[in-house]
């Protein structure tokens, strides 16, 4: 579904690769975390999908479109079969809940009967049909995190990537958004999300997948748990006591 071969990237100016040599399969209906430190060079890999940026090298296919192919004024369209959700929501402050989530699918091409039928439906995935009036200033982080999933899924994408969604959110609101991920994923569509928050990522136990300096460094196909680097011994034994693992040994990487 997502797939990067041998993909390297160098900012004009930088001296070291964004991205060296990355290659990535992520499977339909996976559901993939995306961990690093900062500079690690994660956005870079979601621009990549996006097509935001361009490869110096190396093969990318999502979705079964080989990006190479996808030329200059056809981007617009390509990037809308994908859902994508920001860290600052990116709503439009001056249309209502409503119209926000009927907006996207009417840039998409959507007849006025179709927009009419869809939008309650995914208002309602999201539990926000009763603020379906109010504008983005009048709900709260959450809510409107809610609404900026509600419009990238409404298309139904197959792909679904998320830059830190829950980045500005609290500890409650981060477990209710990381929830809905994991409903839309349930539903069938392929997740993947960058993220700083441990907790998540140690309690929801999918594929974890570790960047450093533009490469990745680990990649745990299930059950994966945070950690930056080939992490001291101390730290991962910490990590097991927490919740959920205690039960779970991992000796191989306690080694
Ligand atoms: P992360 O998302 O993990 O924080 P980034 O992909 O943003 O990492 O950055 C990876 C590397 O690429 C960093 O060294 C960063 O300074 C560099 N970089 C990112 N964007 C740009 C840019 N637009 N111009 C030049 N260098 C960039």
């Amino acid at each position: 579904m997502i797939l990067l071969d041998s993909v390297c990237k160098t900012y004009p100016g930088d001296e070291k690769p964004a991205l060296d040599e990355v290659s990535l399969h992520i499977e339909p209906n996976e559901f993939v975390f995306l961990v690093g430190k900062s500079g690690a060079g994660k956005s870079t890999l979601m621009k990549m999908i996006t097509k935001e940026e361009a490869p110096d090298s190396g093969k990318i296919i999502i979705g079964g479109i080989d990006l190479d192919y996808v030329k200059k004024r056809h981007i617009p369209g390509y990037r809308r079969r994908l859902g994508v959700v920001f860290q600052d929501f990116k709503l439009l402050p001056r249309r209502t809940v409503y119209e926000n989530v009927a907006f996207a699918l009417e840039i998409a091409g959507m007849s006025g009967k179709e927009i009419r039928k869809t939008v309650p439906k995914v208002l309602e995935l999201v539990d926000l049909l009763d603020q379906a009036k109010k504008f983005p200033d009048q709900l709260s982080g959450g809510q409107q995190q809610r609404v900026s999933i509600a419009r990238s899924v409404a298309r139904q994408p197959k792909i679904l990537i998320a830059d830190e969604p829950t980045a500005n959110l609290d500890k409650l609101t981060t477990e209710e958004i990381i929830g809905l991920l994991k409903k839309i994923n349930d539903f069938g569509t392929t997740i993947l999300v960058t993220t700083h928050n441990e907790n998540i990522v140690n309690n929801l136990q999918k594929r974890v997948v570790t960047m450093k300096d533009g490469r990745i460094v680990n990649d745990q196909k299930n059950g994966g748990i945070y950690k930056l680097d080939e992490t001291p011994q101390l730290k991962l034994k910490r990590t097991m006591q927490a919740p959920g693992h205690a039960l779970k040994p991992r000796p191989r990487m306690i080694q």
